[in-house]
């Protein structure tokens, strides 16, 4: 049985003032929820998140961190640094990442086992664009993600978020059962390639989750939660998105 997991990403978006005042709000709503939580801040923001949040359950990642351990590469962060700082999470691979900051996939692959030596759990994001779905592309692409990961089986405890492209931070969603046909894909495709593994580790749906479409979402099969963007910041909204996994 998957325990539910719902993960705020937020992006380059808060003050000190706003991020205390978000994660203050949340802290009840996690302690009463069934889902576990995370949520994902800007680098700066992460002492302060881990200080609030302290003892309530509520984890506390990065929305990135370098493929290298250490060295002269300004302006990076390594994965072990995350993991020293108290962090439990890291998002890999977000599409925002590969559109803008040209991360490839063997560079998220290199930044997979950068974090598998520091006991940080890595988040991967994987998914299509529109115009790969309008090709009839879309398993190809994401069975391309996955693969370039599997030079060793995944562990129980990785996260894979399926976040179709076209999804996020649009306002459109994939329908519950366009995301569950891409979700029964990529549970058969860790199948094939982890074992009985595939069955522990959790697949996330990302891409305009909010409370109004967040319950339907969660309720397919081999959707274990989501990551959410744009609803994060907002407690009240976010707050329903945790109560409906
Ligand atoms: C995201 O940033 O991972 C995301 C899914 O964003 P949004 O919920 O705003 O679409």
């Amino acid at each position: 049985m998957r325990q539910s997991l719902v993960v705020a990403n937020w992006k380059m978006h808060g003050s000190a003032a706003s991020a205390i005042a978000l994660l203050q709000e949340l802290l009840p709503v996690a302690a009463a929820a069934s889902a576990e939580v995370a949520v994902c801040p800007p680098f700066v923001h992460l002492p302060l998140a881990l200080q609030v949040t302290a003892d309530s359950g509520i984890g506390v990642g990065g929305q990135n961190c370098s493929e290298h351990e250490s060295g002269a590469y300004t302006g990076e962060v390594a994965a072990s640094m995350l993991a020293d700082l108290g962090c439990d999470w890291v998002i890999l691979g977000h599409s925002e990442r590969r559109q803008y900051f040209a991360e490839s996939s063997e560079l998220v692959a290199a930044k997979y086992s950068s974090v598998r030596a520091t006991g940080l759990t890595p988040i991967v994001c994987v998914g299509e664009t529109l115009q790969q779905r309008e090709q009839g592309k879309a398993q190809e692409v994401v069975a391309g993600q996955l693969q370039v990961l599997m030079d060793s089986p995944l562990s129980a405890s990785d996260v894979i978020a399926y976040e179709p492209v076209w999804a996020i931070g649009t306002g459109q969603t994939a329908s519950p059962g366009q995301a569950q046909e891409m979700h029964g894909f990529i549970r058969q495709f860790l199948r094939e390639h982890c074992g009985e593994t595939a069955e522990q580790i959790r697949i996330l749906y990302g891409g305009s989750v909010k409370a109004a479409n967040a319950a339907e979402l969660f309720g397919q099969e081999d959707i274990d939660g989501g990551l959410v963007g744009g609803a994060s910041l907002d407690a009240a909204e976010f707050a329903a998105v945790i109560n409906a996994a």
